[in-house]
Formats: C-alpha cells, structure tokens, sequence
C-alpha cells in the first residue's frame, strides 16, 4: 500500500505542478516579470523533481534480482538526492539572475 500511495502522490504532483508551469509560463511570456519567471523554473523544477521520484519509486519497490542481490531500495535517496541537486541549481541560478538584474 505504501507504494501505491506514493505513486499516487507522485502522478497528482506530476498534473497539478505541469497545470501550474503552463499557466506560469504564459504569465511569464506576457508579463516579462522576472520573479513571474523565477516561478516558472520553480513549477519546472517541481515537475522534473516528481518525474523522477515517481521512476524512484517504481524502481525502489522492484524485487531483488541478480544484478541487485539486496534489492532496490536505494533507489529512494537517490531520487532525494537528485530532487535536491535540481532544486540548489535552481536557487542558485534564480539568485545569479537576480544579482545580475540588480
Ligand atoms: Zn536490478
């Protein structure tokens, strides 16, 4: 059960942040806003970082076979590491930018 939950959680993240990055993205592309746009990358980020934990998450749960004797369960905090990875290049680009438009 847990499984299906958190796949669950990962497809309504999946939907609701690609909602949210199209809607963002037209406001960005009519505004020319630089914190509108800043918000984009976020929802972007949002929807890369679900994409990933949900393929994680398939991955984690998958029994042991023979190229992975112990099984799959590392899988989790790879995706962690990964989604915390995209979200440091974000904040840092997002402030870069900012201190460039300064
Ligand atoms: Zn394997």
């Amino acid at each position: 059960m847990p499984r299906q939950v958190a796949m669950r959680a990962a497809f309504v993240g999946i939907a609701a942040n690609s909602c949210l990055l199209a809607l963002k993205a037209t406001a960005s592309g009519l505004s020319d806003s630089l914190t509108i746009f800043s918000e984009t990358l976020n929802s972007l980020s949002d929807v890369l970082s679900a994409v990933v934990i949900l393929l994680c998450v398939r991955w984690a749960w998958m029994q042991a076979d023979w190229n992975h004797p112990f099984g799959h369960r590392r899988a989790e905090p790879i995706a962690a590491l990964i989604v915390s990875i995209f979200t440091a290049i974000l904040g840092f680009e997002v402030c870069r930018s900012t201190v460039i438009h300064l």
